[in-house]
């Protein structure tokens, strides 16, 4: 792709007057694990071709860095399963403009790549679990091994991020008894903790999502009749919502998409796998910039041209579980977490 001498904004600004300065990378759609709400049992994945490659993950990440994005964090589909990612977040860590490389992981391989991503300028990390019995460990993400992660977490903790923070995804009949162990456990090694409202993305196969979804203000009472909370200050554009125990270091957030809608504030984009521009978690307006990348005749101009045109169709919001709207038909690992 060939660079042209041409004016671009220094910030992306919707329609709403929202600025975009967060993307949320997706770097595979593939997993070494199989968690109900986010997964079928029996996958099929994308064929390789119609993955960008690591290349064009950056010249994408690069373009956004340039038109303003301060924040970009890697996701999936597992980011470490992906062969050679460590090349790419070396190159990320790097991209001038960029504040904060973040990343979401469900932590089977940080005993070993830890230490590797902090040297490569990734700030934060989120990992994500769900229970703390190896038995129902294993019933939810239906493969992975939970001491494992346990030990994922210990290796995170020793590097020194700026901020860990798990993230729990609370399911009637699943774990719903495990909200207070599951905080313990983070307030015991200083760690934030979120509990995340399982989205209607795609269909799960194993269970009814309006069955099993918990409401955070469930979640949060239950926290509450044991700890003394206070609200937490600090707002992040988006979802989540924290609150601090008196005494501890740690943040407990509520990431609820489904009960409350923080769209107003929302300061992020997607960008899937296969180099679709997302943007908006709960809808299907897109931009294909895969194609923009595989022709020959475009330039890195017309990808920031893109970019900036999509501004003008990012819905005010989303509408979960509103029968008048379409819901997506996105699983989770494909939109990006
Ligand atoms: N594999 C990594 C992980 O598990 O952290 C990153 C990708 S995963 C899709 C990102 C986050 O999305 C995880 O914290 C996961 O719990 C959450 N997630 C997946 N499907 C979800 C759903 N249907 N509703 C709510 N959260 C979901
Ligand atoms: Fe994999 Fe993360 Fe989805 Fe679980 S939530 S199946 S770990 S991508």
């Amino acid at each position: 792709m060939t660079v042209e001498q041409t004016q671009f904004p220094d910030k992306l600004i919707d329609r709403f007057g929202r600025e975009i300065d967060y993307i949320r990378l997706s770097v595979t759609d593939r997993c070494d694990f199989r968690c109900v709400y986010c997964m079928t049992e029996d996958m099929t994945f994308l064929p390789r071709k119609q993955i960008l490659s690591l290349e064009e993950l950056y010249q994408v990440a690069k373009a956004f860095t340039e038109l303003g994005v301060k924040k970009i964090r890697l996701t999936g589909g597992e980011p470490m399963v992906r062969s050679d990612v460590m090349t790419l977040i070396e190159q990320l860590g790097a991209l001038p403009g960029l504040e904060e490389l973040l990343l979401t992981t469900n932590g089977a391989q940080l005993g070993k790549f830890a230490e590797p991503l902090k040297q490569a300028g990734v700030n934060r990390i989120n990992i994500s679990i769900d229970s703390l019995d190896a038995e129902r460990f294993k019933r939810i993400s239906r493969v992975g091994k939970l001491d494992k992660v346990l030990a994922g977490i210990d290796a995170a903790n020793a590097v020194g991020f700026d901020r860990i923070r798990l993230n729990s995804v609370i399911m009637k009949g699943y774990n719903e008894d495990e909200v207070l162990p599951l905080t313990d456990y983070a307030l015991q090694r200083n760690i934030d903790i979120a509990f995340i409202e399982e989205m209607p993305l795609g269909e799960a196969s194993d269970h009814n999502r309006e069955d099993t979804t918990c409401s955070n203000e469930w979640v949060k009472q239950v926290i509450a009749e044991n700890y003394e909370l206070v609200e937490s200050a600090e707002r992040t554009a988006g979802p989540s919502r924290y609150v601090q125990v008196i005494g501890h270091n740690s943040r407990i957030g509520f990431i609820s998409p489904v009960s409350h809608n923080f769209c107003a504030d929302c300061n992020r984009v997607r960008v899937t796998v296969e180099g679709r521009l997302l943007l908006c978690l709960g809808n299907e307006h897109s931009i294909d910039l895969r194609a923009i990348l595989r022709d020959g005749t475009k330039t890195e101009a017309d990808l920031k041209q893109a970019i900036v045109d999509s501004m003008a169709i990012k819905p005010e919001r989303h509408y979960f579980y509103d029968k008048d709207h379409a819901q997506p038909v996105r699983l989770m690992n494909m939109t990006g977490g």
